[in-house]
Formats: structure tokens, C-alpha cells, sequence
């Protein structure tokens, strides 16, 4: 085992992140340039991953509330990437979720400006959690953006989400597939993190990666 990872499991850091994550979370804006997003003093965490990954619903679950973040990956309507100040000590970006098969060129191209972007051009962003669907593994669409987040050099984590969906075997199996390929990643969190937003596993795990980031006050 790690150092990190013993630091990481470590009942401080797990209570670390489980205080952090009741303090209040604020909706702050939208933005669909990066001239929109707004100013801060926080360091960062962005949310990527194809649309209905599971995003919302993990947002939700890691901040305990229900309606916080919103699916708005309907094809056609307007993307953007929400902010929310999380307890004055880290900021939570929500980024438009990508992948769909049948979306318009120009439609892809907008999405790739902005996120190439805001990863390019944002100071205070300290990781990006990539979900991955459990049942389906790193798609093509996952991969591009994996080639994005190290071009930009911004350090990224993968959360298998829907670990309920696959036994615990295929889990398994599906961690280590995903360890091997993001060892050929600079930019890659060496650790994967399962989770369900729909059993609770995962996310005090999770809670606590996303303290280790946030501001001290
Ligand atoms: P988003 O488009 O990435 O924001 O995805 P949503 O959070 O809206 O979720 C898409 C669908 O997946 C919804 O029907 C959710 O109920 C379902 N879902 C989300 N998380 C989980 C999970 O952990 N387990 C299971 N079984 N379903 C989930």
C-alpha cells in the first residue's frame, strides 16, 4: 500500500471530507465562456464525464442533496459549466456532459472550445474527477477527453460510477483495466475510486480525495 493511500483511508481525512461536505453548497453561476466563469480565490474541482454517466447523481450524493446538481444534457439545450461554492473552501464545477452519438458537429466543436478552454485557462482547477460508466469502461468520447486533461496538464482522477450495476468480481476487473490504461496518462491519478450514488459506497472515499484539496481556514 501507498503512503497516500494510507493517508487517504485514514479515519482523519475520511472525517475531513465528511465535514467539508455538509457545509453549505451554493449554486454560483453558469457559464458558457470562459469569459463567464466566475472569479475565485478557491481551488477547484471539475465533474466530467459522458452524459447520463451518472454526474448529477454523484454531485448530489457527495453534497447530500437531492436536487442540487440537474440533468441538462438534453441534446439541442444550451451547455454550460455550473459552479458551487462549497462551504467557502473549495469551488465544484460541473462540466456539460459529452458523448452523444447523434449530437451536430457544431454542437461537439462548442463543447470542445469551452472545456479545452476552461482547462487551459483555469488557474484555481486542482483535479478533475472523469466518472466512468462501471458497466461500459473508457469509451472513445472518454479517451478524448483523457487527451485533453493531459494536454492541459490538469491532474485527473477516475470514479467507476454505477459500481452496483456489475458484480464485485467485474468490478474488480473493470479497476484494473482502468489502472493499466491511465498508467500511459501523465495527467492521471494513479488511484480509481469506486462508487454508487444510488448504495452510498464510494463517496466518503471520495469526500475525502476532495478535502485533501481544499482550502484551509
Ligand atoms: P448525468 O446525465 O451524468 O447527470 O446523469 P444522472 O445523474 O442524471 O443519471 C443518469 C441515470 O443514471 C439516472 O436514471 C440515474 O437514476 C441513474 N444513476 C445515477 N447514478 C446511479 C448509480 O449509482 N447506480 C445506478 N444503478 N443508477 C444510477
Amino acid at each position: 500500500m501507498q503512503a497516500s493511500e494510507t493517508k487517504l483511508d485514514s479515519n482523519e481525512a475520511l472525517e475531513r471530507g465528511r465535514w467539508l461536505f455538509v457545509q453549505e453548497c451554493r449554486f454560483i453561476s453558469g457559464a458558457a465562456s470562459l469569459a463567464q466563469v466566475p472569479e475565485t480565490v478557491l481551488p477547484e474541482v471539475a465533474f466530467a464525464g459522458r452524459s447520463n454517466v451518472g454526474k448529477s447523481s454523484l454531485i448530489n450524493a457527495l453534497t447530500g442533496r437531492k436536487t442540487l446538481a440537474r440533468t441538462s444534457n438534453t441534446p439541442g439545450r444550451t451547455r454550460q459549466i455550473n459552479f458551487f461554492d462549497l462551504g467557502g473552501r473549495l469551488m465544484l464545477a460541473d462540466l456539460p456532459g459529452y458523448g452523444f452519438a447523434r449530437a451536430p458537429k457544431e454542437q461537439i466543436s462548442g463543447w470542445t472550445e469551452l472545456i479545452d478552454a476552461y482547462l487551459k485557462g483555469r488557474a484555481e482547477l486542482r483535479r478533475c474527477c472523469l466518472l466512468i460508466d462501471a458497466r461500459h469502461g473508457a469509451k472513445d468520447s472518454d479517451r478524448k477527453v483523457m487527451a485533453m486533461l493531459d494536454g492541459a496538464a490538469v491532474s485527473y482522477q477516475v470514479v467507476i460510477v454505477k459500481s452496483d450495476k456489475i458484480t464485485e468480481t467485474e468490478l474488480a476487473a473493470r479497476g484494473q483495466a482502468l489502472i493499466g490504461e491511465l498508467a500511459g496518462h501523465p495527467a492521471a491519478h494513479p488511484k480509481v475510486i469506486p462508487a454508487s450514488s444510488r448504495l452510498g459506497s464510494g463517496i466518503a472515499e471520495l469526500r475525502a480525495a476532495l478535502a485533501a484539496l481544499a482550502a484551509n481556514r
